[in-house]
């Protein structure tokens, strides 16, 4: 699908928009604010099936699959009901500790225009999922997703027409890499989530202007399965975290680390399962393997895999790449015989391929899990949590779930996550920072009682 990039001369008139309607947006109350998002929520419920076809036909997926609009209206709500607690808690006051005459307060003055750049996985979730906590904060917003996967952004535009106080401060523009260059060059703070090279331009370019980047890049997941883990429960979620959406997501399973006590069952499980889950054809269904988003990506994923196979590994299952009616699909992959030197463990792969290793230490299963530029998120599987816990301590990575896998949406307001390696830089979107990084925090400050004449001497 064709859609027309705005150019540099566009871009810039659609800021200037944006900053022109900025101040009254944050003049608002936090709560009017939310309010104004509420109403927005309701419209995306409303245009559902016309988002979810378009993200359908992109992504080749189901359309009924997952219930896209309504998670992205309940994200929306979730943000609406914590922000005013978040920004209240941010407001700080009070009597200084340092110099106890002198009393502070913080005054929390949003950046006026946020710029997004998102990725085509996920499209419409990513493209959400920085701005509505900006909006919260009282930013002005322009976001332009990937020119991949475009579709869901006309009938989501609808949403934002329906809501005028919302269409004055929020925009989505079409466009590609250099649509999203030209933004970097025109917002107080840029969000991007994509691949790391991408966010690395992004970054260089945030830095010459000096605007904060905050960057959600590529991952490379491990899991590690120890010798006490449940074997078939590891097997299962370990193929569940490696194939959801085709394994097109930053946070797939990617890498495995067994203890080699375990590893011939482990790979028995594993096979087996894998050889149950079917493709997506002719009919996406909701069980399904689908098809790779294009031609390239399923080219990558096949290239990987014949470099890992050229340097001595095996393939378990799966890898080929099969052409079903112009689609392109790939059945579970497992690899065994694996080692660090191919790039299937090396780069990210963004398919359903499984590379499994065997390991003899605990220490040796941390040291090859962090053996990565990679440190977005992982997985560790052992006989108790503590066990896993223990584990998960010692690996570089932003999120970790424990006894199963891609947990990472459960973060959301909660609880914060900082990728490690070349996954990300700057404030990050969980937590309750994920709204107080579009703030400047003013330190307001003012002595508790005014002096009554001149204290210097020498
Ligand atoms: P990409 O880096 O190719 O493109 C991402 C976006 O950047 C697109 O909108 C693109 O148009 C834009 N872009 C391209 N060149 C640009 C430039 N010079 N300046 C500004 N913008 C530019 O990534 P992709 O292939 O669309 O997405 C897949 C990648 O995203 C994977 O690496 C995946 O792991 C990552 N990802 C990360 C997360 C996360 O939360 N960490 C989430 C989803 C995807």
């Amino acid at each position: 699908m064709h859609v027309p990039a705005l150019d540099r001369a566009g871009v810039i008139g659609v800021a200037a928009c944006l900053r022109a309607a900025q101040p009254a947006w944050a003049a608002r109350s936090v709560e009017e604010r939310a309010a104004v998002l509420l109403e927005w929520a309701d419209r995306i419920v409303a245009e559902g099936s016309a988002i979810a076809a378009a993200e359908a036909v992109d992504m080749g997926i189901s359309r009924d699959r997952p219930p896209i609009a309504q998670i992205a209206a309940g994200s929306i709500r979730g943000w609406c009901a914590s922000a005013p607690s978040v920004i209240a808690a941010a407001r700080v006051s009070g009597a200084s500790s340092t110099m106890p005459g002198v009393r502070y307060q913080a005054e929390l003055v949003p950046y006026a225009l946020v710029g997004a750049i998102t990725p085509w996985n996920m499209p419409l979730m990513m493209s959400l999922i920085d701005i509505v906590p900006a909006l919260l904060a009282g930013s002005a917003v322009m976001v332009k997703p990937s020119e991949i996967a475009p579709r869901f952004i006309a009938p989501l535009q609808n949403t934002i027409a329906a809501v005028p106080a919302l269409a004055e401060v929020l925009a989505y523009i079409t466009g590609d890499g250099a649509t999203g260059a030209a933004i970097v060059d025109e917002v107080d703070v840029i969000c991007f989530t994509g691949s790391i090279a991408t966010g690395k331009r992004v970054a260089a370019r945030a830095a010459e202007r000096m605007v904060p980047a905050y960057l959600e890049l590529g991952g490379k997941d491990p899991a590690i399965v120890a010798a006490s883990a449940d074997v078939e429960h590891a097997a299962a979620r370990v193929l569940a975290g490696a194939t959801a959406n085709t394994g097109q997501l930053c946070f797939s399973i990617e890498r495995v680390y067994v203890d080699a006590a375990i590893y011939p069952d482990f790979m028995a499980a594993l096979r087996n399962l894998a050889e149950t889950v079917p493709l997506a054809h002719p009919q996406p269904d909701s069980t399904g393997l689908g098809p790779f988003i294009s031609a390239e990506q399923g080219r990558i994923v096949e290239r990987q895999i014949a470099d890992a196979v050229a340097k001595g590994a095996r393939v378990e299952s799966g890898g080929d790449l099969l052409n079903l009616d112009g689609g392109l699909y790939m059945r579970p992959t497992i690899l065994s015989g694996v080692t660090h030197d191919m790039a299937v463990v090396q780069e990210e792969t963004f398919g359903p391929v499984i590379p499994v290793m065997s390991f003899d230490t605990i220490d040796e299963a941390v040291a090859r899990a962090n053996d990565s530029e990679f440190g977005l998120s992982a997985a560790v599987f052992a006989g108790t949590e503590d066990e896993a816990a223990a584990i998960a301590r010692r690996l570089h990575a932003g999120t970790i779930s424990l006894q199963d896998t891609c947990l990472n949406l459960a973060r959301s307001r909660d609880v914060a996550s900082n990728p490690f390696g070349n996954s990300g830089l700057g404030a990050t979107r969980s937590g309750p920072m994920a709204i107080t990084r579009f703030m400047r925090s003013v330190a307001i400050l003012a002595p508790a009682e005014r002096p009554t004449k001149l204290t210097h001497s020498h």
